[in-house]
């Protein structure tokens, strides 16, 4: 007799469709976010919420960002296999995990020095090695590794981080919460081309505020 699936098995068949019903649909999205296991990137206290959707505390006071928008600012910055991305804000590491099912490589900038370390060993044992991981301030972006194709911040900027711009190709993309950081941020959409920046406004958004500096806490 063929068995009833188990309770993980629902739980990950409803969290992909929570993911289509609220309008995720390229393929590619759907496909990484269905393949990255979020349980892994989760504090061991949260992992029964882990495909609930909802943001989570981790370390150091940070969040794993809620994985609608995960798949949301995923599908908007419109990653192709060529591209090399660079993402600021590595937090837990799983954005990071499902950029890389999409892109050739991600760059990814931490400024605590114990979530990167976190971050890395997940990503390894997971076998994703086109990642590579990088500890310090993403308000500089990682020059020695500039241009990228897209760019996804993860951190709330009060303003367009204009060193970021510069380190995007031209035609390139970058997705990033903006806004102070007890008031509503609105997710934007920044296309680089010759002579503009366009600009789209997406979505109300909530995320822990982009801070200068490496942390000098660990
Ligand atoms: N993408 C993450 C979200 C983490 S929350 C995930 O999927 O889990 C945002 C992260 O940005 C936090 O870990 C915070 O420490 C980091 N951050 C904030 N300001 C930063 C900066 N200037 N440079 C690098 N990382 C920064």
């Amino acid at each position: 007799m063929p068995q009833p699936p188990s309770d993980e098995k629902i739980q990950r068949m409803e969290f992909m469709l929570g993911l289509r019903r609220r309008g995720i649909i390229q393929q590619s999205v759907l496909r990484a976010m269905d393949e990255v296991p979020r349980e892994h990137f989760v504090s061991a206290e949260t992992v029964d919420a882990a495909y609930a959707d909802q943001a989570l505390p981790i370390a150091c006071g940070q969040t794993i960002s809620q994985p609608y928008v995960v798949a949301y600012m995923t599908e908007k910055l419109d990653v192709h296999p060529g591209h090399r991305v660079l993402e600021v804000g590595t937090g837990s590491g799983y954005q990071t995990a499902v950029l890389s099912r999409l892109a050739r490589e991600v760059v990814t900038i931490e400024r605590y020095r114990t979530l990167s370390d976190t971050a890395r060993i997940r990503i390894n044992t997971l076998g994703y090695d086109n990642v590579e991981l990088v500890v310090g301030d993403g308000l500089n972006g990682v020059p020695e590794r500039a241009p990228f194709d897209r760019i996804m911040v993860t951190a709330a900027a009060e303003d367009v981080p204009m060193v970021l711009i510069e380190q995007l190709v031209e035609g390139g993309m970058m997705v990033l919460p903006i806004g102070s950081h007890d008031a509503t941020q609105v997710l934007v959409k920044l296309t680089k081309n010759k002579d503009r920046i366009a600009r789209e406004d997406l979505l109300p958004v909530r995320f822990v505020p982009l801070l200068p500096g490496k942390a000098r806490e660990l």
